[in-house]
Parts: structure tokens; C-alpha cells; sequence
């Protein structure tokens, strides 16, 4: 069981910057995201966008905002659960709540802080009949490691900056072959990228495959093999380990949906007074609430953030005063 003081899911840059917040506080905060990494959209979706209404940077890039809010929160050692959803709660007589995963991780912690955004991340699934059957036996839809591939055989699929950057980097002395499948001619993502795939393709280091798609998968228990049906090759069988099918993540609410939340319009109804939901001791900041004039920008996340830190403090401590004091004069002091 992991134990903290303000337990929050989603490490988006909400989450994040709530853990800085609680740290001035002295509060320990320990994160749950269902994504393999830390950021939210902005990794997930945006990486290289520049971002222009953050104070103080004229202009960032959403990977290096990210980046930045790691490296602030480092003096408070914050605890993660990656690449696992949230996905039940209970509250206990003494009145802490217990967060269980879908991976079965349990998390206990008096006060729970929602930063769920958009919501759990679900990727698009090709609509190939038996793809179920495959999924972990040889069927992914997120790279968690790319050494799980070292010297195996991997076919992608997908137009976007996700399936051209998985496929330079496999190709680069990880995978023993790599195939990219995409329905079109042309790509979607950066031109830099796509001008290193066809570079690696002329090479002969990767076989590229353009207007086609993965339309079979085959193999008794484990994925041995695709069919690729080729608009006017017809199909192409090829053998293969491991199919990857790129083709973006969708955001769903998720198992928060049914913790028993005041919902309106897939958000999180909150008290814009500390931003607690219907529930005394589960917050919601960020993206995922709502309340009259929201607005979903990050800026107003880190607001919210900081003043449902402050309410958290005086639920955890009730016999303590806490007295506001500048950074600027008491510095950061980590645990
Ligand atoms: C293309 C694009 C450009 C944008 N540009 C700007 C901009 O210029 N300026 C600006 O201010 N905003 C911008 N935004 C909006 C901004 O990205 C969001 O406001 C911001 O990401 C909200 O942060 P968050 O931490 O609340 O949520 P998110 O970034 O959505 O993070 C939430 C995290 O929670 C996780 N999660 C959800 N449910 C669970 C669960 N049950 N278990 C585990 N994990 C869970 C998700 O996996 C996700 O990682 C942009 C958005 C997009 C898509």
C-alpha cells in the first residue's frame, strides 16, 4: 500500500504543478497516470508546439514545459504509478480514501486531488476481427520500452509524428526488422521525420509500406504473422512479432465517471471556493472540472491547483495555522 499525504491523479501539468504546491506546504504527494510518461497532453499529444501563455516564457515548447515542471518538483520527491489507470475508491472509517488500479496498486491517502484532464487516454483500434485475441500477445497500442522490441520483428501502422518517430528509433539498432504500414501516400507528421523514414527505407533498413493497410492477423496463440491488403497489390502476408498500430489516443472520463462525482458535460462539478468536488476530501483542478466561466487552460489549472492545496492543508492539519510566506523569502525546502 503507498502511503501520502494528497494523492492525485493524472500527472499532467496540473498534477504536476500541484505537487510543487503541496511541497511548500510540506505535504508529500505521490501521482497516478495511465500513461507510460509524465505530462499529459502536452507530451502526449504536443510535444514540440510552442506554447505562448504560460508567464514568464514568452514561448515554450510543451516537451520542455513538461520538462521544466519535472526538474521544479524534484526537492519533493514525488511518488508515481505509471502506466496504470484509477480506477476504484473507498473510503475507510478513519476517513482516508484507498485508490486501487486497474493493475491492482493501492494508494491510501487522506485527501485525493482529481487532475484527470480530458481523461484516460484509450487508443484507436483498427477494426481487424480477431485484434482482441492478439492484444499483449504480440498486439500494442503504446510503447512503453522500446527495448521489449530488441531483435524482434515489428510492424507499425500510422501516418502520424507517433508511428514515424517509433519507427526511426526501432530501426535504429533495437528491432531485427521493422515494417511501416499507412493507408496513404503521403504523412502527417513533421517533414524532418519524414524525410528520415524514406531515407531508411531507400537504405533498405526499413520496409515501407504505403497505401495499405493491416486488414489480418495471424498465429495460433501469439502473433506470428499480418496480412497486409495493398490498394492495388492486393495482400501482402507478412511474418511478424509484434503488430503496433499508431493510429492516436482518444480521451475518455473513465472509471471516475462512477465514484459517485456531481458530473455535468463529462467534467467534474466543483465549489470554485477550494475546488472540492461533492465529496469532502476529493478535489477537482484542471481540465477535468467544471464550474461557471472555466476555462481549460493550463495557467488556470496551476490556479486552481494552488488554492485547493491550501484547503488540503487545513483538512490534513486542522489544529495547524498556516501562514502564507513568499518563495522569494523562505526559498524551497524539499523533504
Ligand atoms: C493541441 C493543443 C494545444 C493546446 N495549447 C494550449 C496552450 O497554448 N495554452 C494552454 O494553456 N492550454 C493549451 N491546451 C490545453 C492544455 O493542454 C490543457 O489545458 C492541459 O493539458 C490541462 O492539464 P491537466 O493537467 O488538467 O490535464 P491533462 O494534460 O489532460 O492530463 C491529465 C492526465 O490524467 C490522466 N488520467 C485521467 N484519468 C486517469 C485515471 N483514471 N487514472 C490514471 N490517469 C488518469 C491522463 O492519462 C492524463 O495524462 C492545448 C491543448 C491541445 C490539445
Amino acid at each position: 500500500m503507498i502511503q501520502t499525504d494528497i494523492l492525485i491523479i493524472g500527472a499532467g501539468p496540473v498534477g504536476l504543478f500541484t505537487v510543487f504546491e503541496a511541497g511548500l506546504l510540506k505535504l508529500h504527494c505521490h501521482l497516478i497516470d495511465s500513461l507510460p510518461q509524465a505530462g499529459g497532453q502536452l507530451t502526449e499529444i504536443y510535444p514540440k508546439k510552442p506554447i505562448y501563455d504560460i508567464p514568464g516564457f514568452p514561448e515554450v515548447l510543451a516537451g520542455d514545459l513538461i520538462k521544466n515542471q519535472l526538474k521544479q518538483i524534484e526537492p519533493f520527491k514525488p511518488g508515481f504509478t505509471l502506466g496504470e489507470v484509477a480506477k476504484t475508491i473507498e473510503k475507510t472509517e478513519d476517513n482516508f480514501f484507498i485508490v486501487t488500479t486497474d493493475k491492482g496498486t493501492q494508494h491510501k491517502a487522506p485527501v485525493v486531488a482529481i487532475a484527470g484532464g480530458l481523461g484516460v487516454f484509450e487508443p484507436r483500434k483498427p477494426p481487424i476481427d480477431n485484434l482482441l485475441h492478439y492484444e499483449n500477445k504480440g498486439v500494442e497500442y503504446i510503447i512503453k520500452d522500446p527495448l521489449f522490441y530488441k531483435d524482434k520483428s515489428v510492424v507499425i501502422a500510422g501516418g502520424g509524428d507517433s508511428a514515424l518517430d517509433w519507427t526511426i528509433y526501432l530501426a535504429n539498432g533495437i528491432a531485427k526488422e521493422v515494417t511501416l504500414v499507412h493507408r496513404n501516400a503521403s504523412f502527417r507528421g513533421h517533414l524532418d521525420s519524414v524525410q528520415k523514414v524514406i531515407a531508411l527505407a531507400e537504405a533498405g533498413k526499413i520496409n515501407l509500406v504505403t497505401e495499405a493497410e493491416v486488414t489480418a492477423l495471424y498465429g495460433e496463440q501469439n502473433l506470428t504473422g499480418v496480412g497486409i491488403m495493398h490498394n492495388t497489390q492486393g495482400l501482402i502476408q507478412k511474418d511478424c512479432q509484434h503488430f503496433i498500430p499508431l493510429f492516436g489516443l482518444s480521451p475518455k472520463l473513465g472509471p471516475i465517471a462512477d465514484w459517485g462525482l456531481d458530473i455535468e458535460k463529462h467534467a467534474i462539478k466543483v465549489d470554485t471556493y477550494d475546488y472540492q468536488t461533492n465529496i469532502p476530501g476529493i478535489y477537482a483542478i484542471g481540465d477535468v472540472n467544471t464550474y461557471p466561466g472555466k476555462l481549460k487552460l493550463i495557467l488556470c489549472g496551476y490556479h486552481e491547483a494552488t488554492l485547493m492545496c491550501q484547503s488540503a492543508f487545513a483538512r490534513i492539519h486542522p489544529e495547524k495555522k498556516h501562514v502564507l510566506k513568499y518563495t522569494t523569502v523562505n526559498g524551497i525546502q524539499g523533504f
